[in-house]
């Protein structure tokens, strides 16, 4: 079978063509073509713990959750993932399963015969893990042939049991191979994507969801986007997942999920999505119900009014709450103002509407500031707090503290919402930094994304302390990890 290379150019590409995936089952629920957005999430108990899992489950089932993904770190939990589907069919509960593998492909060839879908992460499927490893052609070749064969024998069972798989691409994990050939750029994940469904196709193993998450909010988009192209340039049309990585808690990550996923259901991009909240992942169903409401279907709900004008045509009262989107530039009565006016929504609402509304705008017309307008609801103070968070999760003004921090899955050992809240309490004002705080030293260091220090668990209670990819301290204490953190950075 031949494709041809990808070669898209490397600037943010607006969609122009319609894209309409086909449809695919997960277990009994239609996904994909004109099926409704559906909304997964991830259980952060330990998957050897069935009590704990299943009730969080029935947690995120209650919640209004469609599917629900556990991590299968290991063969034994893989073999648990029977008993979690058995305590649940005891309570009558019948929702599709995903395993999330990660580097061991018989964990994955167990979770297919149990579970609706199978994620894999092809950067760590490829067998290759030498840092800076040269390619030649033939060296490339050889590689891809040896990820095809340890693919066949998951894909064989998958097709036994009409297991789905989700090729899950996510930037800071792409193979050797692919960095050597293409960097760590939305051109690789999307070559990455390529060259497993190729491998799939080659199977005639057809039941596939992509995903290319990144934590960088245009990053995603833009893999996004390129991926999309180059399923309609190869006349493929494979559903898309779509999750920003890494986003962190409260506003932050909110604003930072909704920006991406936001932006590309309005595109009428993604078929099934995931708000990753460093939170109890209940939290993440309302806001991903909001996403779909406002973004997911043809018809989107306007309660935005867009309009670009000029800074001295604006009332004096609201002048002080305009945001320059430069700080460098200086206000001047010709600057033009981006201005989003939200009448009568609630601001739990505003926080996922207007980086969605913004980042649409910006895109097709740049302006030198933004002005937020909310009813009564919202005052001038929160307005700007908001615009400002919009500001840097779009990376066009940096304000504060940058947070990536994971969502946390079972392979997490210790309670990271509390640890990111310490940490944003201690050193969230220290402009143009950015700290990871991450659940697991598996995959946490990979995923990072260009941290300048990481927080990263290590075992029940510990710390490894990074300084970029290097480690400087390992197995700290909680408590000292964060003090040395502190220490560091006022260095
Ligand atoms: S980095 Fe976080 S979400 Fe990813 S595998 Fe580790 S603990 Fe799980």
């Amino acid at each position: 079978m031949h494709y041809s290379a990808v070669s898209l150019p490397s600037e943010t590409l607006l969609m122009s063509e319609k894209f309409i995936s086909r449809e695919i089952f997960i277990g009994n629920l239609p996904l994909g073509n004109s099926h409704p957005v559906r909304i997964q999430s991830m259980t952060n108990t330990p998957t050897l713990n069935t009590k704990a899992t299943v009730e969080q489950i029935i947690r995120l089932v209650e919640a209004g959750c469609d599917m629900i993904r556990i991590t299968a770190a290991n063969i034994r939990e893989a073999e648990n993932l029977k008993n979690i589907r058995d305590k649940l069919m005891e309570k009558e509960i019948d929702i599709p399963l995903i395993a999330d593998i990660h580097f061991q492909p018989k964990a994955a060839e167990i979770a297919a015969g149990i579970v609706e879908k199978v994620r894999i992460n092809p950067g760590n499927y490829s067998g290759s893990h030498h840092k800076n490893k040269q390619y030649s052609e033939a060296g490339y070749q050889a590689e891809l042939e040896q990820t095809s064969q340890n693919l066949k024998p998951l894909l064989h069972i998958c097709k036994q049991h009409n297991t789905a798989i989700r090729i899950g691409i996510n930037h800071g994990s792409l193979s050797d191979r692919i960095l050597y050939k293409y960097g760590n750029t939305p051109r690789g994940m999307v070559a990455s994507a390529m060259e497993f469904i190729r491998i799939c196709r080659e199977n005639h193993f057809e039941d596939l969801i992509l995903s290319l998450k990144a934590s960088d909010v245009r990053t995603m988009i833009e893999a996004n986007r390129f991926m999309v192209r180059e399923m309609l340039k190869n006349k493929m049309n494979y559903p898309l997942h779509l999750g920003v990585t890494e986003a962190g808690n409260g506003t932050e990550g909110r604003i930072k999920s909704a920006m991406g996923i936001g932006t590309l259901l309005a595109d009428g991009i993604g078929n099934t999505i995931r708000v990753s909240l460093t939170e109890a992942p209940e939290k993440e169903i309302p806001v991903a119900q909001k996403l779909i409401e406002f973004y997911g279907h043809s018809q989107q709900v306007s309660v935005v009014q867009t309009s670009y004008v000029s800074y001295g045509d604006i009332p004096e009262n609201q002048q002080s709450d305009m945001v320059l989107i430069d700080e460098k530039k200086t206000i001047s009565p010709e600057n033009s103002l981006l201005l989003l006016s939200y009448p009568d929504l609630p601001y739990n609402d505003l926080v996922l509407r207007a980086p969605v509304d913004f980042n649409l705008a910006y895109e097709k017309k740049k302006a030198d500031s933004l002005l937020l307008v909310n009813g009564p609801a919202s005052n001038g103070e929160s307005l700007r707090e908001l615009t400002l968070q919009i500001l840097q999760a779009r990376g066009l003004r940096y304000s504060k503290t940058e947070f990536v921090a994971c969502p946390s899955c079972g392979r997490t050992h210790f309670d990271i919402e509390k640890e990111l809240n310490k940490v944003k309490y201690r050193l969230g004002n220290v402009k143009g930094l950015k700290i990871a705080v991450m659940g697991c030293f598996v995959n946490g260091p990979g995923e990072m994304a260009g941290a300048d220090y990481g927080f990263v668990g290590s075992a029940p209670g510990k710390i490894d302390l990074y300084k970029g990819q290097t480690i400087l301290f390992k197995n700290l204490p909680e408590e000292e990890a964060l003090n040395q953190l502190e220490t560091l950075i006022r260095k």
